[in-house]
């Protein structure tokens, strides 16, 4: 069994995976900041003997802890989020990368990092293989994320190259599921909260714009799957679902499923707003053997039924 490290571990997909870590028996260290993630998301795994949380902040020195795996989660995901402290937001990619590979240099431990699909920026390619470079604004309002992410792959990179640290790159494409937080202004605990509250559904531009949504179980199979695959397999390596939706098509889902009679509203799209957005997943079905098995109304199902107990 091993001593591993989740940073973000208190967030929506870092609670995920700190629970699975635990039942298949290792001794899991939380360490988070909690600017997004939640205690509740955690409460449950508290009374594990193996489970340890730490409030700290990946972009500053950090605690001297010995561990054999860390997977990097820590930063704020949903745009309205990261761009509250957009600096900071670019110190928890490029600084909280560099702390955590220098303690796994040291350690000589494994290391995954959550990239993300905003690497590819407004995609040109479609749908999005990993060896697409991207399409992203330097110096507009989604950058902090986008850039601060891309500048830790970098380091990632580096790290392998010149010292030899075990990395595991996985750049991941929307994912939902229950624990997001219902107030972050992501798409889908948006369209589901305002449907369960009888709210217009809020549509930014004319809703054409595509995502392809994975459910977060599939996901955490995936993150554990390759972070114990051969150490030749770094990646980047897409993770996500490849089922594309317009926006407009997941409002029809949502009411569908949560059966109110909310209308939609449109309202202005956000400034590079990406237009259309889906995993290539050969790279990563060659490499993992892993693709997502859990389909949107699925997935939608189990996301509504935890809003209407927690939101
Ligand atoms: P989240 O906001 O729910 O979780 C992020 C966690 O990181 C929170 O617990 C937050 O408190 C913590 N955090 C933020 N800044 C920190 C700092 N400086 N020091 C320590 N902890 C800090 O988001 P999520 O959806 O769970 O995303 C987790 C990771 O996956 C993020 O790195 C995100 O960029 C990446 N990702 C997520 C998605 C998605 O669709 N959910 C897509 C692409 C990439
Ligand atoms: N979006 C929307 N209504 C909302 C929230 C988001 O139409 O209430 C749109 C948003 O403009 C984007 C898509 O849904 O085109 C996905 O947004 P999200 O913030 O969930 O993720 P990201 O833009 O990072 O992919």
């Amino acid at each position: 069994m091993k001593k591993i490290l989740v940073t973000g571990g208190a967030g929506f997909l870092g609670s995920h995976l700190c629970e699975k870590l635990l039942n298949q028996g290792h001794t899991v260290i939380c360490l988070d900041n909690f600017f997004t993630g939640r205690e509740e998301n955690i409460e449950h795994l508290r009374s594990n003997p193996s489970f340890q949380v730490i409030r700290h902040d990946v972009s500053l020195p950090l605690p001297e802890i010995k561990v054999d795996e860390i997977y990097n989660l820590a930063c704020p995901a949903s745009p309205p989020r990261y761009q509250l402290d957009p600096i900071q937001t670019m110190k928890t990619s490029v600084l909280g990368a560099l702390n955590l590979l220098e303690m796994a240099r040291l350690q000589n431990a494994k290391i995954f990092q959550a990239s993300t699909s905003e690497v590819y920026g407004d995609p040109s390619v479609h749908p999005q293989p990993e060896s697409y470079w991207g399409n992203v604004n330097t110096i507009g309002i989604r950058s902090c994320y986008d850039e601060g992410k891309r500048a830790a792959e970098t380091l990632f990179f580096d790290y392998h190259r010149q010292h030899g640290v075990r990395i595991k790159v996985v750049r991941i494409f929307n994912t939902y599921g229950p624990r997001m937080d219902p107030n972050d202004g992501r798409v889908v605990s948006n369209f589901i909260i305002q449907a369960l509250r009888g709210q217009d559904l809020s549509i930014y531009g004319d809703g054409s714009q595509t995502r392809s949504f994975c459910y977060v179980d599939d996901l955490i199979e995936g993150f554990i799957r390759f972070m114990n695959a051969d150490d030749a397999i770094t990646g980047p390596l897409n993770l996500g679902n490849p089922c594309e939706f317009t926006m407009l098509e997941l409002t029809e889902k949502v009411l569908a499923l949560t059966g109110t009679s909310s209308k939609l509203s449109f309202k202005p799209l956000p400034q590079d707003d990406p237009k259309q957005r889906q995993p290539d997943l050969t790279a990563t079905k060659q490499q993992l053997d892993w693709q997502p098995t859990i389909e949107l109304e699925e997935g939608l199902r189990h996301t509504i039924e935890y809003f209407r107990k927690h939101a």
